[in-house]
């Protein structure tokens, strides 16, 4: 059975949908801090099947340890973590302690259980500010902000793991930019108050639920002053994780790869395909830089396309049009 912890969450939920659709056992273990209960209900609409889930938080030693005595853990993919860039510089504390006590208590367990297969939801923030892309595997690691810090940390004790115990099979996943939701509108991302990411933003604006999107600069050396980023599908990226567990199924090792699509579009570009497909008309401003931000940053896919077999196969239209579907099916509900 896979542990599949914070599998209420946004990229969470798409995994463990992809997992159980592959007819894996999945248990799925949240707090609901950043999460709401009838993801879960959701995903048995989609799989037809009963859920198994404990709600607990995974500092709680003790409450996790009951899921490995009562279930057979084979590996886990761990997403449970705090995730907001600008929170994490305000109470770095709360960050570190969470994002790291976790991951520790888990590896533990694992080890303790004899399932020593463990995935991580890394970031292409550990890139820091690449002064190129697209960026590989092996391009510098440096981080700017607690959050980042913290996953590059989770990062260095996995490599110092698997040099001390090589049985341990590890895969290190980089995210780029995920977006979209399901097809069905059942599961999407639903982002507590303001969102801080730009395309939950642009849905809420499109919805009408927000009044305009600020922009933030249009003087980067892009080609049209604006942000670029690699915009990947939550289902392509799911379906990552998928390809990931395979390899650690059977391999020992640690292995690191980028899930991202390999094309960079600026935030103007979002905006005007977000028009096109929805026909609404999304009210801009552009506002001074955000603190922190880079130009441009996209990933290079090859290394997860030869050795995982994977690659993403859902376009930027698809990602809007599953954006919106979730938004509009979500309308009325609470967000
Ligand atoms: N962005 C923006 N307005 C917003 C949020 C983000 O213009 O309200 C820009 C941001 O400057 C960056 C891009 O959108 O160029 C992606 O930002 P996001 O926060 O979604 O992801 P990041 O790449 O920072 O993790």
């Amino acid at each position: 059975m896979i542990l599949v912890t914070g599998g209420a969450g946004y990229i969470g939920s798409h995994t463990a949908l992809s997992l159980l659709q592959n007819d894996e056992d999945v248990i799925i273990v949240d707090d609901f801090s950043n999460s709401d209960k009838r993801v879960l209900e959701n995903l048995e609409k989609l799989t037809h099947k009963k859920i198994q889930f404990s709600e607990l938080d995974c500092c709680d030693e003790q409450a996790l340890e009951q899921v490995f005595i009562k279930h057979t853990i084979s590996a886990c993919i761990h997403f449970a973590g705090y995730k907001a860039v600008g929170e994490s510089s305000k109470i770095p504390l709360e960050y570190y302690n969470n994002n790291i006590t976790s991951t520790l208590i888990i590896l533990k367990l694992l080890k303790k259980y004899n399932a020593k297969r463990f995935i991580f939801s890394s970031s292409a923030t550990v890139y820091g500010s690449p002064e190129t892309s697209p960026i590989n595997e092996t391009f510098p690691l440096s981080v700017t902000n607690p959050y980042g810090r913290s996953k590059l940390m989770v990062e260095d004790i996995l490599r110092d793991i698997i040099a001390a115990e090589p049985d341990w099979s590890i895969g290190l996943l980089r995210y780029f930019n995920p977006i979209g939701a399901h097809e069905s509108g059942l599961i999407g991302e639903r982002p507590n108050g303001i969102p801080n990411n730009v395309m939950p933003y642009i849905s809420m604006v499109g919805a009408g639920k927000l009044p305009c999107l600020p922009v933030f600069g249009n003087d980067y050396d892009t080609h049209d002053g604006t942000g670029v980023r690699d915009y990947i599908h939550v289902m392509d990226l799911a379906e990552g994780h998928v390809a990931m567990l395979a390899k650690i199924s059977k391999e020992v090792g640690l292995s690191t790869y980028n899930l991202g699509t390999g094309q960079g579009y600026s935030v103007l570009d979002l905006v005007t395909q977000f028009e096109k497909v929805t026909g609404q008309k999304i009210n801009y401003e552009i506002m001074p830089r955000r603190q922190g931000d880079i130009a441009t940053c996209y990933a290079d896919p090859q290394k997860a396309l030869k050795e995982l077999g994977w690659k993403t196969t859902r376009n930027l239209q698809t990602m809007i049009e599953d954006t919106w579907r979730f938004e509009q099916d979500s309308q009325g509900k609470s967000r």
